[in-house]
């Protein structure tokens, strides 16, 4: 074993510690007023998360994948209906697709510069693979006969998908937009259309957010949120959380329990005030890693940030040819590295029955052999970073 100090791939002990008396004060104010669900902390830190997402309605609810599911049935999503999302993505987001009453998943492909949803293929999707049923008015898939209705993009690893675009095509296929902001608090993206910079989650119909520990703004234990401007729908969110009702024990429709506790919804609110930071922190972190890399000396492939994307680096993903032998490498000397996704998810056994086939996404598949995750979270240090690169360095030199 390497006596080499520590760098971990993520630091979850450090961002509590910082906070920790702010953060206990939480929980002894919900046991004093045994304010364990709903109350003042859910609904302060819904108003202070609307804000930060520049959305008019956010309604917390207990993960990102129940964000997800919550957003799809409140937009009547279900049975007979298909969402395209993409396979270079977290289960949770197909997952929380079958789980909306059984719809149905479509993939296309990415990107291969910013590994999110390539617009052109989800154009060449709708065109090819779908068509217009003019007697029932809507957009059919012409093998499954299924109604499409929805398109998820993922703004993975922190940054955005191209939104315009996206945007543009379901309007032309009248198709509704839900945001898969889990890994994106705080995440900007230029529009040209609107001429600004908008924020993650305020741009399609409704979004999810995550709120597990390892997120940008993480819980300490499960939440997750839905954000829109449509007032109907988040009213729909908010009775899907709590069993249908609006009104306790009048239930308009079955629904679940699926609410954010009042100690995660304080605990988050404190976070929230510090999320600024933290993003400022990961974004000079990634900048770090790009000038220690500059001269090209170390192999590996940089994310690529266009100039119409402000990410927030929920992770550093870089590609490398010879990825086990990499990991293997820093592993020895004690640095921690990940795999965001080994396998993409039309080739995973629980899509078997989804009919798709090894070569179906071919970007995806080439990525999801060369991506690593370098250390990323808002307390790594410049020194730190050093050691990250001068390792890879290190090895890089010694197999030329
Ligand atoms: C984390 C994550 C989810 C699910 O969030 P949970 O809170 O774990 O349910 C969904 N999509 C993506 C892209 C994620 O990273």
């Amino acid at each position: 074993m390497s006596s080499q100090p520590n760098i971990p791939f993520l630091d979850l002990v450090a961002p509590h510690a910082e906070l920790k008396a702010e953060l206990c004060e939480v929980f002894c104010k919900a046991l004093d007023t045994a304010g364990f669900i709903g109350g003042p902390m859910v609904q302060g830190f819904e108003t202070d998360f609307a804000r930060y997402c520049d959305t008019a309605y956010s309604i917390g609810v207990n993960s990102g994948t129940d964000a997800l599911r919550f957003a799809f049935i409140a937009a009547g999503i279900g049975a007979g209906d298909i969402v395209v999302t993409v396979p270079n993505t977290f289960i949770a987001t197909s997952e929380s697709i079958t789980q909306a009453g059984g719809a149905r998943i479509a993939f296309v492909d990415i990107d291969e510069a910013t590994y999110n949803m390539d617009p052109a293929k989800l154009q060449h999707y709708l065109e090819n693979e779908c068509e217009w049923n003019a007697v029932a008015g809507k957009l059919t898939e012409r093998k499954s006969g299924l109604r499409v209705r929805a398109i998820v993009p993922v703004h993975l690893y922190g940054q955005m998908a191209d939104m315009d675009a996206i945007l543009e095509i379901a309007d032309k296929f009248g198709l509704i937009v839900v945001e898969d902001a889990c890994q994106a608090h705080g995440a900007k993206y230029f529009s040209r259309k609107q001429n600004r910079w908008c924020t993650a989650g305020s741009m399609g119909t409704a979004a999810a957010f995550s709120f597990y520990p390892g997120k940008n703004l993480g819980a300490c234990g499960e939440g997750g949120a839905i954000t829109t401007n449509d007032e109907n729908l988040a009213k729909k969110c908010r009775m899907l959380r709590d069993h249908g009702q609006s009104q306790k024990y009048y239930h308009d429709v079955e629904g679940y329990n699926g609410r954010l506790d009042s100690i995660q919804a304080g605990i988050l609110g404190i976070k929230l005030k510090q999320l600024p930071k933290w993003t400022e922190q990961r974004q000079a972190a990634a900048a770090r890693y790009r000038e220690l890399c500059a001269d090209g000396a170390t192999g590996m492939g940089l994310p690529y940030e266009p100039e119409w994307s402000k990410a927030v680096y929920h992770l550093f993903v870089v590609r490398v040819p010879n990825r086990e032998e990499f990991m293997k490498n820093l592993s020895s000397v004690n640095i921690g590295t990940g795999i965001h996704y080994p396998i993409p998810l039309h080739l995973q056994n629980a899509y078997k029955g989804l009919g798709y086939k090894e070569g179906d996404f071919p970007i995806t598949e080439r990525v999801s052999k060369e991506i690593v995750s370098l250390p990323m979270f808002p307390q790594l240090t410049a020194g730190q970073q050093q050691r990250v690169v001068s390792e890879v360095m290190n090895f890089a030199t010694a197999a030329a």
